[in-house]
């Protein structure tokens, strides 16, 4: 934590944390932010307490953290394969081991605690072998849990299956060749077999539930709404670094192993550069041995990417959908819905033509789409029997769009709703399903929402949420009431739908 953070006024500081709760310590900040939105108004004495108190925490959850490090376990349960075969780079184009380790905040650095920025010539290639990466393969192989991983190693400890455990089956035969040739110091062959891009903040909606990290258009609500200050938008504004052609030569020039290929975004679909980085490689005679894989809002569907997908080896698309018409467009903002149905009906029409190995959705389960849910998983397993099930995520932050802020009457009906829906679904699934895994899967994810919505109560943040629903309602001409039915009983005051 930076020091900045005592000298921030309390509106300054809410959004300092809302901004950087998903590096570090989400709950902890987050429970913060709320004492201190609270507390807006109270003496200038209890923000000095408060702060005090949070660092007494976050002293000892560091030294909780250094031990739990410090433990040596057998190499099998800390080694990765991604450190010896992937590149990653997020959304301002930093490096870290992969997707996972961003939440810890601890990017991929020089010996002079410099970031390493993917676009900088030579960056990718002293990145590789940095001080930061070769003490990460040593750890792992002697057993320890590096501090950019601990996010693999706590899901473990958790009963999860971890990136760590996927990555390894994934990528055995190249680990093992890999760990072959790795030196004592650390030093591993630059090889990058797999790579995951992250296209910075450029996406065409404006989902509730982000912030401008992934979208842009969020700037100017942040700023209104949720007092973000100039130089934070600026900093957002002026996230182009994808754009940049010289990334792209390095990246080509680093691809001649490359097996696998990820973008999400922003939303990768609008991205140009995107294109030409695929055309460069059909004509450099690389595409045939890649499988691409994306996140997508499938709202557009170039005509030229479809062309393009039909050089690669396969291509796997997970679409981000929240609800049926109103309730995905009121999320989100300002997708139309019967386009992306048109584009999903076209994707699976032609899954071989396109090369498509995959075609899944994925629905982030929050309170404005709970109800909503249901009907769309109804819907997708119905229409698409050539798609994967869906995936359901919970939302977890920020955390006053969370299932666990409706109130308890409201959680009885879903609960009564959702348990019903599961029996009632239950044989149809597995009957469905083109593997038991699938139908398992979807049983259980459907299962943990009525489980996580009932684990706690936080209709504390009740306020919170109606306040922040009122604001986006207002700043886009939405209304809750109208577009989630279910939930008008929350907003009595609002006006009656429109004829
Ligand atoms: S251990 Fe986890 S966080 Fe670390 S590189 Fe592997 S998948 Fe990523």
């Amino acid at each position: 934590m930076d020091r900045a953070f005592l000298f921030l006024p309390i509106n300054r500081l809410r959004v300092y944390i809302t901004m950087n709760s998903h590096y570090d310590s989400p709950m902890l900040k987050s429970k913060i932010r709320y004492v201190l939105m609270d507390l807006r108004y109270k003496s200038k004495r209890s923000e000095v307490f408060f702060y005090f108190v949070y660092l007494f925490i976050d002293f000892f959850r560091k030294i909780k953290k250094h031990l739990m490090r410090a433990k040596v376990s057998h190499p099998q349960n800390t080694i990765c394969a991604l450190p010896w075969t992937h590149f990653y780079a997020n959304e301002f184009g930093q490096n870290f081991p992969c997707c996972i380790s961003p939440d810890t905040r601890l990017p991929n650095m020089n010996s002079l605690g410099q970031k390493f920025f993917v676009y900088e010539p030579g960056h990718i290639e002293k990145a590789w072998n940095s001080g930061y990466m070769k003490d990460i393969r040593k750890k792992m192989l002697n057993g320890k849990q590096p501090a950019p991983c601990e996010k693999c190693y706590k899901m473990e400890e958790l009963g999860g299956i971890s990136h760590r455990q996927q990555s390894n089956e994934k990528w055995q035969g190249h680990l093992t060749q890999a760990l072959k040739t790795t030196q004592p110091d650390g030093s591993a062959p630059f090889k990058i077999y797999s790579a995951d891009i992250r296209l910075g903040n450029l996406c065409n909606l404006k989902c509730r539930m982000c912030s401008p990290v992934s979208s842009k258009g969020l700037i100017n609500e942040w700023k209104r709404i949720h007092g973000m200050p100039e130089f934070e938008a600026k900093k957002f504004a002026d996230l182009d670094w994808f754009e940049k052609p010289q990334f792209w030569e390095m990246f080509l020039k680093y691809s001649d192993d490359l097996q696998s290929l990820h973008f999400a975004g922003g939303e990768p679909f609008v991205i140009e550069q995107h294109f030409t980085f695929l055309r460069r490689l059909v004509e450099s005679s690389k595409s045939h041995r890649i499988s691409l894989t994306y996140n997508t809002n499938l709202t557009v569907l170039p005509e030229e990417l479809l062309t393009l997908w039909q050089s690669f080896k396969s291509v796997q698309v997970m679409i981000s959908v929240d609800g049926l018409e109103q309730v995905n467009h009121y999320i989100r903002y300002p997708s139309n819905w019967s386009k992306i149905q048109h584009n999903i009906q076209h994707l699976h029409d032609n899954l071989q033509k396109y090369r498509i190995e995959y075609l899944g959705f994925n629905i982030t389960v929050q309170a404005y789409n709970v109800f909503d849910t249901m009907k769309l998983i109804d819907f997708l397993t119905t229409q698409y029997p050539h798609a994967h099930f869906p995936n359901l995520s919970l939302l977890f932050g920020p955390e006053e769009l969370s299932l666990q802020v409706l109130p308890e009457a409201m959680k009885a009906e879903l609960t009564l709703l959702w348990n019903l829906f599961i029996e009632e679904r239950k044989a149809a699934w597995v009957k469905k399903a083109r593997q038991p895994s699938e139908a398992q899967t979807l049983i259980h994810n459907a299962q943990a929402i009525v489980e996580f919505m009932n684990k706690k109560d936080r209709s504390d943040l009740l306020p919170h949420f109606k306040m922040r629903t009122k604001a986006y309602d207002a700043s886009r001409h939405q209304s809750c009431a109208n577009a989630v039915p279910e939930l008008a009983s929350l907003f009595p005051d609002s006006r009656p739908p429109t004829p």
